[in-house]
């Protein structure tokens, strides 16, 4: 229960990685905050959790409603503990010398401003918490192998989460003064509807874009599964925790070895 009494604040909330989160975190004692445009998704994971979990909308591409959200976080919680600023999706695929402006705007909106505008109005709600005088105040902000190198994901998600790196580490050296740490996890590939629904892949592509994400044991990863976003979570609630108050600026790599490449077979 290394969360009981905090409030925690999750975006992306009704689906996969942040869904995970949700769970993880309510299951050792957060009161969460769950955020999402996926009304429905979110509606159904309050309603199953006895009061742990709240359902608010938001689309994090709209700063007030990340305003919205977290002065209601706020509000209701007494204060925030807790952000996992975590909602995405695939954004425009294009490559440098095709891409649209607004594809490109568009994408920065939703993986990289969203997370600038999750924590500076999360921040002035976590200041003074008693969770600040222990390592307890976190922030953790979803980056991506895409981060780590060409080749991962589309253009301007890669720089859009690359991006969010360095945000954390600014963001980690500005707040350090009230007792907030800021950290990133960066996912390698993870079995949810991220491949299928919002990375715009093509119809007929579909479903084997989920069974190769299923089944990384066919393709280049040292750890021959597909990751799960339950792996994910666990490294989340880590970093959220007082088990990491040491930690600030940095990242966790949680890709079952996939940027390391594999054993050379001969
Ligand atoms: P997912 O599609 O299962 O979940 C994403 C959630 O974000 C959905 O519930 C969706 O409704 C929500 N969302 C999308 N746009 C939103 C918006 N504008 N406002 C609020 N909510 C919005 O995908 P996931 O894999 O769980 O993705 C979560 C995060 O993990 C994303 O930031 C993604 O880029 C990152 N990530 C995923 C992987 C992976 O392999 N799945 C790898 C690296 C990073």
């Amino acid at each position: 229960m290394r969360f009981a009494g905090k409030v925690a604040v999750v975006t992306g909330a009704a689906s996969g990685i942040g869904k995970a989160a949700v769970l993880k975190l309510a299951s050792e004692g957060a009161h969460v905050f769950a955020a999402d445009i996926d009304e429905a998704g979110g509606q159904a994971l309050a309603a199953a959790s006895n009061g742990r979990i709240d359902f608010i909308r938001c689309d994090v591409t709209q700063p007030a409603d990340i305003e919205a959200l977290m002065n209601a976080a706020a509000a209701k919680g007494g204060g925030i503990d807790i952000v996992f600023n975590n909602a995405g999706a695939g954004g425009d695929r294009a490559p440098i010398d095709e891409i649209a402006p607004e594809g490109w705007d568009r994408t920065m909106d939703l993986l990289l401003k969203s997370v600038a505008m999750g924590i500076r109005y999360a921040a002035p709600h976590m200041k003074g918490r008693p969770s600040t005088k222990n390592g307890g105040a976190s922030i953790v902000n979803t980056a991506s192998v895409a981060a780590m190198g060409a080749g991962y994901s589309p253009t301007a998600y890669a720089v859009a989460k690359a991006g969010v790196l360095h945000l954390t580490k600014v963001a980690a050296t500005d707040l350090a003064q009230y007792g907030i740490r800021v950290n990133a996890i960066c996912p390698g590939f993870i079995n949810t509807n991220i491949f299928t629904e919002s990375l715009e892949v093509p119809e007929a592509s579909k479903d084997a874009a989920k069974a190769i994400i299923a089944d990384m044991s066919a393709h280049a990863q040292p750890v021959a599964r597909g990751g799960q976003p339950e792996d994910i979570a666990n490294a989340v609630a880590y970093l959220a925790s007082e088990d990491a108050g040491f930690m600030t600026g940095t990242h966790m790599l949680v890709d079952g070895g996939l940027t390391i490449g594999q054993r050379h077979a001969w």
